[in-house]
């Protein structure tokens, strides 16, 4: 099998074919610490895109309850304990390297070329069960803890853990399709399934960790999230030709999540683009973590894990960097306050940031950590280098005119 470098576990590993990049790649970042759970991206994609016959179990992007919620039931937990069982050493991370398995290296020796499952029909039917639930079912099989997680203050925790597809560099969807169905835009690196050439053997279903690959009974082919394509390529006639983020992202109530596209190197790791908003959250303040990156998969969704959540948990889901993320999301610096103002801003794709310095407007300590805040402004740029919108670390304080305009 050939070997490919996957810089996410910092070392090279089996993958099925040649390692083949894009120009630019299709990454987003989700700020788990402000989702609120309310599902508006969850719609904005159903009511664009599964709306159909034989689409009703289908959710492209869903947004699950942690430590118990998933869709399909249980998704990590079965594959964890898979992984668990090919990696007799456990999951093992020596330092930034991970030293297990991944799903293509722990793949059986005859048949499949990844390790996976295929969900029941029974998986597929509650999308959203343990909603709002901290605490799981005594004496299942699958459940993650005895009694729920106990925190000194609060006893139980959970958080909402919004996923879409993360068109991944080394895909496991397409590394299992007997059919050669599944391919990645080299512009773009979208993922994406022939229908064409799809024959519904749902190799894709049982081989994608993150389960976001479905099968639609009604066309007998499986179907997956397009990363609204159209949006991303600028064909929306909303935005007279300027690139577009995805129904999920630019619908987000909570103004938490930021997708874009980022540059590769020829050697499949991300390009230097300082001023790049994903560049700087995964790359300089290294605050948002790909999802289970021991999959193996190098998946483009990012997750600033949510600080109140215990560490072996998070270490498990998100790898090694979680501490130091937290520790800097917790005291955040000037530049990383006042990138986290670019979210949701706007419903256009982001190529470079600016920042304009202004005045010093609060003082504090923060978990034993001088903190600053300044009123500075940030601007962002498109594809072309246009602005696209300036905004303030400083909400504006607006006063309403003494009459309103509905008043007689
Ligand atoms: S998340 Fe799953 S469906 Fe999406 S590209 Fe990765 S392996 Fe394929
Ligand atoms: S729209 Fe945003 S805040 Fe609401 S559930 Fe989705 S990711 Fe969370």
């Amino acid at each position: 099998m050939p070997k490919v470098r996957n810089w996410q576990i910092n070392r090279e590993m089996d993958y099925p074919y040649e390692a083949a990049f894009p120009e630019r790649q299709f990454a987003f970042v989700i700020n788990t610490n402000r989702c609120i759970g309310c599902q508006t991206c969850t719609m904005a994609c159903k009511s664009t895109w599964t709306f159909s016959k034989g689409q009703e179990h289908m959710w492209w992007t869903n947004v699950e309850t942690k430590p118990y919620g998933g869709y399909p039931a249980f998704w990590d937990a079965k594959l964890l304990k898979l992984l668990d069982e090919r990696n007799p050493d456990k999951q093992v991370w020596e330092e930034k390297t991970f030293r297990g398995q991944t799903i293509f290296e722990g793949a059986p020796p005859h048949g499949s070329r990844v390790m996976g499952y295929l969900p029941t029909d029974q998986d597929w039917a509650t999308p959203n069960l343990y909603e709002d639930n901290a605490v799981g079912p005594k004496g299942e099989v699958d459940k993650l803890h005895e009694t729920g997680e106990q925190l000194p203050v609060h006893k139980t925790w959970f958080f909402y853990l919004a996923r879409l597809c993360n068109h991944c560099s080394y895909p496991a969807c397409l590394a299992a399709c007997p059919r050669q169905a599944i391919y990645k835009r080299p512009e773009d690196g979208i993922v994406l399934i022939d229908q064409s050439r799809c024959r519904g053997y749902r190799k894709c279903v049982e081989a994608c960790p993150y389960k976001k690959s479905l099968y639609r009974p009604t066309t007998r082919v499986s179907e997956k999230c397009i990363a609204c394509y159209p949006r991303v390529e600028g064909k929306d006639p909303e935005t007279g030709g300027q690139r577009m983020e995805t129904r999920c992202m630019a619908a987000c109530i909570g103004q938490v999540r930021m997708q874009g596209l980022v540059k590769m190197t020829k050697e499949g790791d991300w390009a230097e683009e300082r001023q790049h908003p994903l560049y700087y959250l995964v790359k300089v303040a290294k605050i948002a973590l790909p999802l289970y990156p021991q999959f193996g998969t190098e998946p483009n969704g990012y997750y600033i894990p949510p600080r109140w959540v215990p560490r072996d948990y998070l270490f498990q889901m998100f790898g090694p960097g979680v501490e130091e993320a937290i520790e800097r999301y917790r005291v955040p610096d000037r530049e990383l306050v006042a990138v986290l103002q670019l979210f949701r801003r706007s419903n256009r794709i982001i190529y470079r940031y600016e920042i304009e310095e202004g005045p010093k407007v609060y003082e504090s300590e923060f978990h034993g950590k001088p903190f600053t805040l300044y009123d500075d402004t940030v601007i962002a740029f498109g594809e072309k280098g246009e602005e696209l919108f300036r905004t303030k670390v400083e909400e504006p304080f607006l006063t309403r005119p003494d009459k309103h305009i509905n008043w007689v």
